[in-house]
């Protein structure tokens, strides 16, 4: 499957116009046909992969109602038939891999090592909350008001429509592994499609179809954020929102408009702290991981990187080694670390922050330029010293490869530069006094801490939440939360002797003191 290129162009020999149709189905357009398509280009030669045909406003309201109508027949399926349906499609992703992992590199430039990551995710999700999901929502048996007559419990009632907008940088990892869980929940989802990437999402919907999943429990529209992404908020019971911290703010108001929930994975500027006492060598290459890992294309990778001055000097120099030996370019294979950036915008943002820096007075101590020899958007690794508040890429998120050191004189400045900023999604902390380093975690705002790993020893721990503070975001995906979310708490009560109030011959004063009487027995018993 894999490394196998036609002449022209980069298109995987094995992605036929016929295995095209059969993803693009799954996108919801009018039978009338809306004529309307878009066409991303392929990071590898900036050619255009397929014409994917675009759903309109009405599109997005039709879908809605499909997924409205099937969510009765699916929620009433007990959670072990609808696991069965994950765990299937769970089976044929370890078969199929490859074929995602070929799709994610052509439309998006990732190395290969990074799109397996993206597989691994969704594979360890989707089997966790199958396994373990029921528990997660399990009826939870509560005290009553009153004892022995009644009784109460709380149970999860599914949301009903989740909707998800997801980015492009992890395609499928982001466009199925939060869809999972909400339908293991008994929801049915309506989905986006990103621009830059929709047929990885839609090879998504085309395998949990040969897993069994019933036609319009997964519903797909493909178009743009401002018009699309707004459409489908307007129809859905809960939003599931991944992208950037403005994008955030525009779709939390409007979710609040409606006055429904949404959780919020937003944008980052990770920093990562060597301690004195860090192991050098481990922490380069910690920081060349997190830094670099997806083209630095990855919300929790490391952008700053904060060093205390007794190891700075041989820190860097461990860095710089390290960060030489990353191998940049790309191939449908393992042959190299770091690939291409997804599109011209990226490599036109991540070029203006380093020029812009430059120009204020950065030092460029590896990398700082673009590769158009390697491909028409890949960009070198990038380490900078001298990164001032002026400089854009100071606190703004670059979304590319490059970190900025930070000298520090001891862990309190470490902490204050940390905290710098309002975001606060991802940290690393590298020390050997691990104990020391969960102390210094909790003075960090960040939803994940990683001690001695850069990124994704947190990410990859899917039974913990994952999440931003801050202006990183709202709620948590992975863990109970990840599931919890797409349901809402119902709080249901019996009573086996009719309404609670004084009963017909008791006068409300009796029945007062009878309550007080209680009252005072229970603090005598010392029962709080
Ligand atoms: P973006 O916010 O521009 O777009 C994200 C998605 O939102 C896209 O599918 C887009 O079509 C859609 N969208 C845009 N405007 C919209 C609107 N008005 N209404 C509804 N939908 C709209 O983000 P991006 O630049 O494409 O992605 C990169 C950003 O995502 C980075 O900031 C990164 O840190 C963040 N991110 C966060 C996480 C996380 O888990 N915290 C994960 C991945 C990426």
């Amino acid at each position: 499957m894999t490394a196998t290129l036609p002449d022209a162009g980069v298109r995987p020999v094995w992605i036929t116009d016929a295995k095209v149709a059969s993803w693009l189905r799954w996108v919801h357009t009018s039978a009338s046909g809306g004529s309307e398509t878009a066409t991303a280009l392929a990071p590898y030669d900036a050619l255009p992969t397929v014409p994917v045909p675009m759903s309109t406003v009405a599109d997005v309201q039709a879908a809605a109602s499909a997924a409205r109508a099937a969510r009765p027949a699916w929620a009433e399926l007990p959670y072990r038939a609808r696991a069965e349906v994950m765990l299937r499609f769970h089976d044929l992703l370890l078969e199929r891999q490859d074929e995602v992992m070929d799709l994610i590199q052509w439309e998006m430039g990732k190395a290969r090592f990074h799109a397996w990551q993206e597989v691994l995710q969704v594979a360890n999700l989707t089997r966790h909350y199958a396994r373990h999901g029921q528990a997660y929502l399990e009826t939870r048996r509560v005290r009553s008001v009153i004892p022995l007559v009644t009784s109460a419990k709380e149970v999860r009632v599914p949301k009903g429509v989740v909707g998800f907008i997801s980015p492009w940088n992890y395609p499928f990892y982001l466009g199925v592994g939060d869809v999972v869980p909400a339908l293991l929940a008994g929801n049915t989802a309506l989905g986006k499609t990103d621009p830059q990437t929709p047929l990885t999402l839609l090879w998504a919907r085309a395998l949990l179809a040969e897993a069994g999943l019933p036609e319009h429990v997964w519903e797909v529209v493909a178009g743009d954020g401002p018009t699309l992404g707004r459409a489908l908020i307007d129809e859905v019971d809960y939003l599931c929102f991944t992208g950037s911290t403005a994008t955030g703010r525009v779709v939390a108001q409007q979710a609040a408009g409606r006055l429904i929930g949404a959780s919020l994975e937003l944008g980052g500027k990770n920093p990562l702290i060597v301690r004195a006492d860090a192991r050098l060598d481990v922490a380069a290459r910690g920081t060349v991981e997190a830094a670099f890992a997806n083209t630095g294309q990855m919300c929790i990778h490391i952008e700053r990187v904060i060093v205390h001055e007794d190891v700075y000097d041989a820190f860097v120099a461990a860095l710089l080694t390290a960060t030489r030996t990353r191998r940049l370019g790309q191939s449908f294979d393992f042959g190299h670390d770091i690939g291409s950036l997804a599109s011209q915008a990226q490599l036109d943002k991540v070029s203006a922050h380093v020029d812009d820096a430059v120009a204020k007075g950065a030092t460029v101590l590896a990398g700082g330029r673009a590769r158009p020899d390697l491909g028409p958007y890949v960009y070198e690794p990038t380490v900078l010293a001298g990164v001032t508040d002026e400089m854009d890429l100071c606190l703004g998120e670059t979304f590319g490869p490059v970190v900025a050191l930070y000298r520090v004189r001891d862990d309190e400045e470490a902490i204050a530069v940390a905290n710098r900023g309002r975001q606060g999604l991802s940290a690393s902390i590298f020390s050997k006094d691990i104990g020391g380093a969960e102390r210094l975690a909790a003075r960090i705002r960040a939803g994940s801490v990683n001690i001695n790993d850069g990124a994704s020893l947190a990410a990859g721990s899917i039974e913990a939440g994952m999440g931003g503070m801050g202006e990183s975001g709202l709620g948590r995906r992975h863990g109970s939360e990840g599931i919890k979310r797409f349901t809402e708490s119902q709080t249901v009560v019996s009573s086996r002797v009719g309404p609670v109030g004084p009963p017909p011959r008791v006068s409300v004063e009796r029945f007062v003191a009878i309550g007080n009487g209680q009252l005072r027995l229970l603090r005598r018993l010392g029962v709080r």
